[in-house]
C-alpha cells in the first residue's frame, strides 16, 4: 500500500466523497415519474406488443407461413398452422404468440424476410388473466391496426429494420392472407 493510498484510509476519503455525492443530490429535484398519473410517450422503435402486419395493398397479412420467425424464436413461443390451397399455395391458418414468454429480443422481426411482424410502441397491457396474453392472428392483426396503422407502420421498418420486403426479389408476388 502507497503513503498516499493509507492516507486516504485513515482519513475514510472514500467514505466522505460518498457523502458528498448524496449531500449533492439531495437537493436536486426528483426524477421518479408518478406512474400511471405520468406517462412517458415510448421511444420509437421500442418494442411492445407483438402486431402482424397488414399489407397496405392487399388489406392482407403479409405473412406467408415460412415458419423463420417461429425457428428463431429463442422462447419458442410462437406457434404457425399452416394448410394448401387447391393450388398447393400455403395458407396461414393460425398464427399464435405467447407473449408471456417473449423476451422482446426481436427476433423474430429479424428474421422475417417479408416484414410481416412487428413490435409496437405499445407495453401498458397488463391483465388479471393469463389467457389474454396468449394472441391469435386476428388479434395480432388487430394490434396492427391499433398500434402502427397508417405512416408510423411505414417508419417502423424504414427506420428500424432491415431487411425490407423490397429487398427481396419475389416481394411483388401475391401473399397467403
Ligand atoms: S421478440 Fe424474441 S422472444 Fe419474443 S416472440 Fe419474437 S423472437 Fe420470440
Ligand atoms: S411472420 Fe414472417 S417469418 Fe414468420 S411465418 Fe410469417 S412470413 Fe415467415
Amino acid at each position: 500500500m502507497t503513503a498516499k493510498e493509507f492516507i486516504k484510509k485513515v482519513l475514510f476519503i472514500e467514505i466522505l466523497k460518498g457523502l458528498a455525492l448524496t449531500l449533492k443530490h439531495l437537493f436536486s429535484p426528483a426524477v421518479t415519474r408518478q406512474y400511471p398519473a405520468e406517462r412517458r410517450e415510448p421511444f420509437p422503435g421500442s418494442r411492445g406488443l407483438h402486431a402482424l402486419v397488414i399489407d397496405e395493398y392487399t388489406g392482407k397479412a403479409k405473412c406467408v407461413g415460412c415458419g423463420l420467425c417461429a425457428a428463431m424464436c429463442p422462447s419458442q413461443c410462437i406457434y404457425i398452422y399452416t394448410s394448401e390451397d387447391e393450388d398447393h399455395k400455403k395458407i396461414v391458418n393460425r398464427y399464435e404468440i405467447e407473449v408471456l414468454r417473449c423476451v422482446y429480443c426481436a427476433l423474430c422481426v429479424e428474421a422475417c424476410p417479408f416484414g410481416a411482424v412487428a413490435l409496437t410502441e405499445h407495453y401498458e397491457y397488463s391483465d388479471y388473466s393469463r389467457d389474454v396474453f396468449y394472441y391469435t392472428k386476428e388479434r395480432l392483426l388487430e394490434n396492427w391496426n391499433k398500434y402502427m396503422a397508417g405512416q408510423k407502420g411505414k417508419e417502423y421498418f424504414e427506420k428500424f429494420w432491415r431487411p425490407k420486403s423490397e429487398d427481396f426479389r419475389n416481394s411483388k408476388e401475391p401473399h397467403a392472407s
